[in-house]
């Protein structure tokens, strides 16, 4: 059995006063777009909320859609039907029964926004809970602490009856929150930063360093796959700048400064990446760093790697410690592309003792005795290469799965 209708709820966003229009609005395009194959669902947008409704569009295929959905909280499949009470009576009954599990406890929470409705919600409470229980052995009402909430929603169109809740991404529809640069490598942490950048409503182009004929053609095409697993969350296009890094990582590592080579080498990344994140209006950059994991990502290094650049540098992942990285990475989707075995351009040269309190006057020198290192940034700026990623078809019926919808 097939729900009639999706009742959508959006996230904390709902609160932002005049900007919750906007907002509403992206929601509603980016469910359109995300449902665009179930040519026969309808979408409509209520005060802060957003009704499907199926025609018999597939609940399970639409669910998993849903789920990924920047910007829903929650949503409930449900049925529709008259204002009738022996409608909404065989409906609730049906509600339950279509529950993956039976219950031991329930109770029926109405709301009547009807109030031409003849019984108002305590009586609804009753005789809607009386003819579940009439009709289910073993069953028992609790209303402190129910398993299972039975909701009737008394609508002026029609009764809304419901159980499930199901969690969905939540966070802010994507683009909502302005844009910002991603740095991406090809490891597991910064296509989890860019992810949850994103959730948070940011729009991101991504930048990637590579030091070709160094780093391979397969590093390559690891990036541009890990880009296409995150344009699945975005529904849109996601620009990636391809810089090539191979002359400033060569004059960096001629300076003879080994313990500050990685220290030098991001300080030049995050310049040229705010070069093109203010040609393209990002208004910040997202990293992957997580305190303490190498020594790059010390509070110290941190510190002298972050001056080089003026523009907000967020870092999502910053107090996660790696398993729950790996978790969002699996549950993502890019984890298994993010480990296969390519060269990253920072690990050819790894230095024996990577400095993990970096000197910042020491560090501003030897940039400043690399003879041309402005004039390789200005370059590389000029000569990247521009890639628009598009999200990947993926078939729906693959995820989806259980019988039951409640
Ligand atoms: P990741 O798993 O994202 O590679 P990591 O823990 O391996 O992170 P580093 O390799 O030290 O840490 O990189 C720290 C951050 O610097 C990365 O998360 C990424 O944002 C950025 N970065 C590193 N290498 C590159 C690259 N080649 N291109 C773009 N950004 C990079
Ligand atoms: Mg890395």
């Amino acid at each position: 059995m097939n729900p009639d209708m999706i009742l959508i709820r959006f996230g904390e966003f709902t609160m932002k006063g005049k900007n919750r229009d906007r907002f509403d609005k992206r929601m509603v395009e980016q469910v359109r777009r995300s449902l665009r194959s179930f040519v026969r669902a309808e979408i409509t947008r209520t005060y802060g909320r957003i009704y499907i409704t199926l025609n018999g569009e597939p609940y399970e295929e639409i669910a998993v859609k849903l789920k990924d959905i920047f910007g829903i909280a929650t949503f409930s499949p449900i049925r529709k039907v008259a204002n009738d009470l022996e409608a909404i009576r065989s409906a609730a009954l049906e509600v339950m029964q279509a529950l993956p599990s039976q219950p031991a406890t329930f109770k029926v929470s109405t709301k009547r926004v009807e109030k031409q409705f003849p019984h108002d919600t305590q009586e609804m409470n009753h005789l809607v809970g009386g003819h579940v229980l009439r009709e289910t052995p073993g069953l028992k009402v609790n209303v402190r602490e129910p398993e299972v909430e039975l909701r009737v929603e008394i609508q002026p169109e029609g009764t809304y009856v419901f159980s499930s809740v199901v969690q969905a991404a939540g966070g802010f529809p994507y683009g909502t929150n302005g844009k910002a640069m991603l740095l991406l490598s090809g490891g597991i942490d910064s296509p989890v930063a860019g992810y949850l950048a994103m959730r948070q409503g940011l729009e991101i182009e991504a930048v990637h360093f590579h030091s070709y004929p160094f780093t391979s053609d397969k590093a390559k095409e690891k990036v541009i796959d890990l880009v296409r697993r995150l344009s699945h969350y975005s529904g849109v296009p996601i620009k990636l700048h391809l810089v090539s890094f191979t002359d400033i990582q060569s004059a960096l590592a001629q300076s003879g400064q080994d313990p500050l080579i990685i220290t030098l080498m991001r300080r030049s990344m995050l310049r040229i990446a705010e070069r093109i994140a203010e040609q393209v209006g990002a208004f910040g950059l997202v990293s992957g760093d997580s305190l303490g994991q190498v020594a790059s990502q010390t509070l110290g290094s941190m510190n002298v790697i972050g001056r080089s650049a003026q523009l907000p540098l967020l870092r999502p992942l910053i107090t996660m410690d790696k398993n729950e990285i790996i978790r969002i990475a699996r549950q993502i989707d890019t984890f298994e592309t993010s480990i296969l075995p390519f060269e990253d351009c920072c690990t050819l040269f790894v230095p024996k003792s990577p400095s993990t309190n970096p000197n910042l006057a020491i560090v501003e020198q030897t940039e400043q005795a690399i003879a041309g290192l402005e004039d390789m940034i200005t370059e590389a700026v000029s000569s990247v290469e521009v890639m628009r990623i598009t999200p990947e078809v993926r078939s729906a019926v693959e995820t989806a799965g259980e019988d039951s919808w409640f």
